[in-house]
């Protein structure tokens, strides 16, 4: 191996930097050359990239974000559009990529391995969703951002006897909500892979007022049976009988935005490291991830035939401690 290429595709998170910084040294240290692609799979169809020394990724260890940039590129999901990028890969006589990347990136990445070309993958989504990695690059950035809010949104709920709904990321799955619910003390956590009505939570909320509650705080999650706009429309439409105010906040995308904690740096750097050491092994079609604090390999074809579980019993833990 003498040229790798490095991307970062689909939902930008926060350590995607740390990554690439730790793909682009590690590399160069085995003395090979490192190209940078811009965009994602669409950069690479086209053939944006550029090599990257040492001092290119000076700087950004600490910034959230991704410097090459990312993108949703449908024209990669065709073998055409991967036959466009295989070619590009060829001009520049580049012999492994990196992809930095959730779910649908390693599909992709996959895809490209299965037409022959060594790729390794690094598990990278805010949303926890990928087999194959306990923790991703991004969650713990953005647990912290969705708990800081549950900590503000606390104090102004205890001061006027408000329910408060925050409603959290996460696409289909429910980790960014159960994990910040429950770090954040919230009265309720309503996530896809429990699915609930409007009127179970009416009921848990008026059940811990009569406790004393002086708060009431709901996490829900983007995928959840009902949203935070469906719940909204439920509690102005029955405000009387249950006698309270709900409020909403809907963190978006302030929640990839914060700089990565001391955790995603480390695991991104990491898992960094032993992608380039993946490539330099003979190791392809494979993801780097952390599973019971070790940096582990999965080859790819599980990681996208899987589906990541989550552990229901935290609810149950979570309904303990919330009495
Ligand atoms: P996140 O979950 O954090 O948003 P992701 O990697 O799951 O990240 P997606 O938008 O699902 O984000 O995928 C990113 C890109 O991966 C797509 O725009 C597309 O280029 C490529 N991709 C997705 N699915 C496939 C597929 N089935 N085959 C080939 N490429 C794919």
């Amino acid at each position: 191996m003498n040229k790798i290429a490095v991307l970062t595709s689909g939902g930008d998170a926060p350590g995607m930097n740390a990554a690439i910084r730790a793909v682009v040294r590690t590399g160069i240290a085995k003395g090979w050359e490192v190209y940078g692609v811009q965009q994602g799979y669409e950069g690479l169809m086209n053939g944006h990239m550029d090599q990257m020394g040492q001092r290119a990724v000076g700087g950004i260890v600490q910034q959230g974000g991704t410097i090459l940039g990312s993108a949703r590129a449908l024209e990669f999901k065709t073998v055409e559009g991967r036959q466009k990028a295989l070619a590009e890969l060829k001009k520049r006589e580049i012999d492994g990529l990196v992809v930095i990347g959730g779910n649908g990136s390693q599909t992709g990445a996959n895809a490209l391995y299965e037409m022959g070309f060594p790729v390794v993958g690094i598990a990278s989504t805010i949303d926890n969703d990928l087999y194959g990695s306990e923790m991703t690059i991004g969650v713990d950035t953005a647990l912290n951002i969705a708990l800081e809010a549950i900590d503000r949104l606390k104090i102004t709920a205890s001061s006027h006897k408000r329910a408060f709904l925050l409603e959290v990321m996460g696409r289909d799955c429910g980790y960014l909500a159960l994990m910040a619910g429950i770090a954040g003390g919230a009265e309720y956590i309503s996530i896809p892979e429990l699915p609930n009505e409007p009127e179970d939570i009416a009921k848990e909320l008026h059940a811990a007022y009569e406790r004393g509650k002086k708060h009431s705080i709901i996490v829900v999650a983007e995928g959840a049976k009902y949203n935070a706009n469906a719940l909204i429309q439920y509690f102005k439409e029955h405000k009387a009988e249950l006698g309270f105010e709900l409020r909403a906040t809907i963190l978006g995308h302030i929640q990839r935005g914060g700089a990565p904690t001391a955790f995603d740096r480390i695991l991104a750097t990491r898992l960094g490291g032993a992608a380039t050491a993946a490539l330099a092994g003979g190791e392809y079609g494979v993801l780097v991830g952390l599973n019971k604090g070790t940096i582990t390999t999965t080859p790819l074809s599980v990681v996208v035939a899987n589906k990541k579980s989550l552990d229901l019993g935290l609810i149950e833990l979570h309904d303990e401690l919330n009495n």
